[in-house]
């Protein structure tokens, strides 16, 4: 995995930063007693969500930190103890892998898409995007032209058409021509629409009898912006597909970057990437122990 500089995490948490790092040092050392409910209170302001922020505060405590800097190390190391301890690396071994990305609209699924198929391209791989949005002719305009600046192939589903047969139709074709990931941007769901989940289901079920081990990735892609939501958003989808990671889209933008800590803790599901800004290049692997030390740590 490609590991970050400390530097890269210090300005994709800014925001988050903002509310932890530098409230934690409004509050000062030697440590009084109502430290640790201003901690609390920190914590969900930065949106880890109640019960993880009194569970970190409780955990905290027990460290016993007698000073500032020993209290954002506790936390640092709470921090990661809650996060995911899976792989956190991408599944494309075979050749082809098949990758499905799933989420509401507007999360940042498409432009994840841009960014992955870029990517994989610039390590040699032969990325083919399958735009299996069917319901929204323009959803699949926007996938094609992401598919273009990123100077990979696509193809399209019929508007109106199954989506589960572009997926067949695209990983066919990606045999047959042999592009050696195929990248499929699905419908935009929202979590509360279990009826029309199902059907992203049956789209898995069908790359799975089509290609052998597919899906090798079915990431939901998340808005990092709407924090705690997310969680919400998060277990609906898991109750109707299987997920095998998380992309945090606009974590450049988001002041409650903390919920990623609360998604993973409740989940135990990795997060995978990041999405760090709308150009292409904005797409990281997640680093959990860059992420916790630039959320606590001193700016670099
Ligand atoms: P989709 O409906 O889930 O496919 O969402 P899109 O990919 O179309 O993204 C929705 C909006 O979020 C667009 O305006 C994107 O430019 C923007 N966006 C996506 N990812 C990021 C990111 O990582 N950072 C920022 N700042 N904006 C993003």
């Amino acid at each position: 995995m490609v590991t970050s500089p400390q530097s890269f995490w210090s300005r994709v948490t800014g925001r988050t930063r903002a509310v932890l790092s530098d409230g934690l040092k409004a509050l000062g050392g030697p440590l009084k007693p109502e430290f640790y409910d201003d901690l609390e209170d920190l914590l969900v302001a930065a949106d880890l969500g109640p019960t993880l922020a009194a569970r970190i505060k409780e955990g905290v405590s027990k460290r016993r930190p007698g000073s500032l800097g020993e209290a954002r190390a506790a936390l640092e190391t709470e921090l990661r103890a809650a996060m995911s301890q899976a792989p956190r690396r991408l599944n494309l071994e075979a050749r082809p892998s098949c990758v499905l990305l799933y989420g509401i609209n507007g999360a940042g699924k498409t432009t994840t898409v841009g960014k992955l198929a870029h990517r994989l391209k610039a390590e040699g791989r032969r990325p083919l995007v399958v735009a299996a949005d069917t319901y929204r002719p323009a959803g699949i305009e926007q996938v094609v032209a992401w598919a273009d600046r990123a100077g990979v192939p696509s193809v399209a589903g019929r508007p109106g058409g199954d989506p589960a047969a572009a997926v067949f139709d695209g990983l066919k074709m990606a045999e047959a021509r042999g592009q050696d990931v195929v990248l499929v941007d699905t419908a935009g769901r929202l979590q509360t629409q279990q009826n029309l989940l199902q059907e992203l289901a049956k789209v898995g079920r069908v790359a799975a009898r089509t290609l052998a081990g597919a899906p090798h990735e079915s990431l939901l892609v998340l808005d990092a912006v709407l924090g705690q939501s997310s969680l919400a958003q998060a277990r609906g989808f898991r109750q109707a597909l299987p997920i095998s990671g998380l992309v945090l889209a606009k974590m450049d933008g988001s002041a409650k970057g903390g919920a990623v800590v609360a998604i993973e803790a409740e989940l135990g599901t990795p997060t995978k990437l990041v999405g760090v800004g709308e150009g292409l290049d904005d797409l990281a692997d997640f680093d959990p122990a860059g992420f916790a030390a630039a959320l606590f740590g001193d700016p670099q």
